[in-house]
């Protein structure tokens, strides 16, 4: 892994909150973000990669009388922005046959869904940068046809080889969806009922590296596709059998958009490149530390902590390789201990990029949930 940014992002107060009067308790100041605890009055600051104040607060300034934004000198994200910001990289990378991780981390309810899915017109980065990939492509055949460029794409029995075809590069997008629940890993293409029990296998080969056995994974020609095909993914995560409540927020869902390049040389193909852009919506986190639960809940925490606390050591051992810290050098990566590490592998090691949103709540009655998000998002740095 060459480099791991971390931005962290706090939603407008929710209904909850509101009802509850609870106070502010985080501040923004350019890329520091500081934290009050409401009991003492204790302030920790930590600086990030970006910090994103999210919501359209304005007060009246005591002076002047004016409206004014209530922390002036934070960053008003919206999802352009954020966009903007991780989602173009993770696109370039893309082109350039790099794989990348992009994770969303928080307790629920705090914005993970709606940083990486978005709701409504409000589209987040996943669709955002499904989008952005067919428009490049599409630019790419335009350019083709403007420079006057003849060729005909490359075909076998009759068929396309390639969804895609400009200046000599065939394009291939395929998209998969799983989640990772009590350490199972399940296909979101499959019906509940049609999956094997005990989930899919994790297998590793010299050619695919470490991959999910199985997984369906489907040709996708459009954005729209694309978005059809996560939506039945999402209607299909976990719900458990006894508890509707939340079930969701109790699994990891990877969504991997696999873009494949082949470069031909004539009518030989003689380069390929290869990416995943792993898209990771992580349990909540509050999940990892829950208390007086039923002995399924309780398994369901432990493995929940277990799995996040490993992405961050994994996370944070690779960065500082890539640093080239000395006391780095020895460590071992423990991608092996939990599911969702092994899952990753390849795109966290090598020569890939890798970022994480830690969503936030704003209210002081979420404040030790925060910090916590603060302190992981800190440490993987
Ligand atoms: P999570 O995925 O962490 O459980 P969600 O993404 O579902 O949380 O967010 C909870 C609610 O807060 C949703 O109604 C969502 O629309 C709203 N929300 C989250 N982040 C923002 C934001 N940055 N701006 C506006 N609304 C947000």
């Amino acid at each position: 892994m060459t480099s791991v940014k971390v931005a962290v992002r706090v939603r407008p107060f929710n209904q909850r909150e509101i009802d509850k009067a609870s106070d502010c308790c985080i501040q923004m100041d350019g890329d520091t973000t500081s934290i009050t605890d409401p009991n003492t009055g204790v302030k920790k600051k930590f600086t990030f990669d970006y910090s994103y104040w999210s919501h359209d607060g304005f007060v009246t300034d005591p002076e002047t009388k004016m409206f004014v934004k209530d922390q002036p000198n934070s960053k008003y994200a919206s999802q352009v922005l954020v966009f903007n910001d991780l989602g173009i990289e993770v696109l370039d990378n893309a082109f350039d046959g790099f794989h990348t991780c992009l994770f969303a981390y928080g307790q629920t309810g705090s914005g993970k869904s709606y940083s990486i899915f978005g709701y409504d017109a409000n589209i987040g980065i996943i669709p955002m940068s499904c989008i952005e990939i067919f428009k490049r492509i599409e630019a790419k055949e335009a350019k083709a046809r403007e420079d006057g460029i003849e060729e005909s794409p490359p075909s076998a029995n009759g068929k396309p080889k390639h969804s895609f075809f400009a200046n000599s590069v065939g394009y291939d997008i395929t998209v998969s969806m799983l989640e990772i629940y009590n350490e199972s890993v399940q296909d979101l293409f499959v019906k509940p009922n049609k999956r094997p029990k005990g989930g899919l296998q994790i297998r590793e080969s010299k050619k695919d590296g470490v991959y999910v056995e199985q997984l369906t994974t489907i040709p996708v020609f459009s954005y729209q596709e694309i978005a059809d095909q996560i939506e039945r993914g999402t209607s299909l995560r976990t719900i458990g059998a006894t508890n509707m409540n939340n079930t969701s927020s109790r699994a990891h869902t990877v969504t991997t958009i696999s873009f494949k390049q082949t470069f031909y040389t004539g009518d030989k193909p003689t380069n390929q490149k290869n990416s995943n852009i792993n898209l990771v919506d992580l349990a909540g986190s509050e999940r990892a530390r829950t208390t007086g639960a039923s002995a399924e809940r309780l398994k369901e925490g432990s493995n929940i902590n277990k799995s996040l606390s490993f992405l961050g050591k994994v996370i944070s051992i690779l960065a500082a390789k890539a640093q080239g810290k000395k006391e780095a050098k020895k460590l071992v990566v423990p991608y092996r201990e939990s599911k969702l590490t092994r899952i990753l592998q390849n795109a966290l090691g090598g020569n890939s990029k890798t970022s994480m949103i830690a969503a936030l709540s704003p209210a002081a009655i979420n404040y030790e949930e925060t910090l916590s998000t603060l302190v992981y998002s800190n440490q993987v740095k």
